[in-house]
């Protein structure tokens, strides 16, 4: 019974424009959004009741911003694009990406509870890939047999956690048999979105496949809720490690005050705040970008009122493929007119743009 009761929260998730407007009045900019997925043009929508229970009626809100679309999703700005981070580049097997040398991402699964608007891998997610086939996993097996430096696969998506507990058991378990050696970090929204889909079972059967790490993406202290504390509570109790990435969304979480509360409710809930992250380049997410000099400053007042444990590394994904840096000035080689150069992890320069 345990293990339904999630994929009953999941299909009472809203996904159409009817299900928005029960929830509250939408905005002429929200409506806008539906307005253009009839006209063909479509991003995938959903939000499980739960999320959406935490959402207020004020279209300022933390939770609403980030889960109820508007029409600004379909206006592309300049720089902006639909792989921002060049992953097709570093595509070695299908749903594999490598960026670096001794750890692959993988992506296990296109869906998620809830659709973030600001996702950056929005042209992967809630599209048309689906979960891994068998011949793909094989293939990704045989990979990662011959490519004796790889120690680690992220495994990604979508969320991984939105299939069966027994297709992931299968997953762990085909990848650990063609490598013994090798480390997961498996991140997921889950906690977040969907607290019901981490039950003592799934815990129990991912804490055999330690080195696991799992990552979070909680963004706003509101959603540290008795449900999500508790799911994290099951992970940990099973002696999984979390960690939590952050993306610093404009008008959702930039903003001192707000950051500390997140940083310090995760480290008191066993969850060491991992990375903040600048928005990627991705198309249609320009409404949630905040400049670098923002993120500096929050970094700078928050560092004068957090612990070490609880500060985060600022990071971006530099555009182009540059890979993951940390906003650090040491990787900052200039500052020009149309942004700020940085030293990429292949020693070539890469440039995120002021606007
Ligand atoms: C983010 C990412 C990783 C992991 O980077 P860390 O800095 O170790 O968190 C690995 N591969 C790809 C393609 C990534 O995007
Ligand atoms: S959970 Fe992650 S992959 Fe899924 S929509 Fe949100 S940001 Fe994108």
């Amino acid at each position: 019974m345990e293990k339904e009761q999630w994929k009953a929260d999941l299909a009472k998730s809203l996904r159409s424009v009817q299900d928005a407007e029960r929830l509250f009045p939408l905005t002429p900019e929200e409506r806008a959004f539906f307005r253009e997925e009839r006209a063909g043009r479509s991003l995938p929508f959903q939000v499980t009741e739960y999320y959406a229970s935490l959402a207020s009626d004020n279209p300022k809100d933390p939770v609403r911003r980030q889960c109820i679309p508007t029409s600004a999703e379909y206006v592309t700005r300049p720089g902006e694009s639909g792989d921002p981070l060049a992953e097709q580049r570093y595509t070695v097997s299908s749903r594999l990406v490598r960026r670096y040398h001794d750890r692959v991402l993988f992506k296990v699964n296109d869906s998620c509870a809830v659709y973030c608007r600001h996702c950056f891998r929005r042209d992967f997610t809630g599209g048309t890939a689906g979960a891994v086939t068998k011949k793909e996993l094989e293939d990704i097996c045989r990979y990662i047999r011959n490519a004796p430096d790889v120690r680690e696969v992220l495994l990604s998506g979508g969320d991984p956690l939105l299939l069966d507990d027994e297709r992931i058991h299968d997953i762990l378990e085909t990848l650990r048999r063609s490598r013994p050696d090798i480390m997961f970090r498996l991140a997921t929204r889950t906690p977040v979105t969907l607290p019901s889909r981490i039950t003592a079972g799934l815990a129990g059967m991912l804490s055999r496949y330690f080195p696991l790490w799992i990552v979070t993406q909680f963004n706003h202290p509101v959603e540290l809720t008795s449900f999500s504390i508790n799911a994290v509570s099951l992970l940990r109790r099973a002696g999984i490690p979390c960690l939590n990435q952050t993306v610093l969304l404009r008008g959702v979480n930039d903003d001192a005050k707000v950051l500390s509360d997140l940083f310090r409710g995760l480290l008191n809930t066993g969850v060491k705040p991992y990375y903040l992250f600048q928005g990627d380049l991705a198309r249609g997410t320009g409404r949630f970008r905040t400049s670098l000099e923002t993120g500096w400053h929050l970094m700078e007042e928050l560092g004068s009122q957090l612990s070490g444990p609880a500060m985060p590394v600022y990071a971006v994904d530099l555009p182009g493929g540059g890979g993951k840096i940390s906003l650090g000035r040491e990787h900052l080689i200039r500052e020009t007119d149309g942004g700020f150069v940085f030293r990429g992890f292949d020693g070539n320069s890469y440039t995120y743009p002021k606007e």
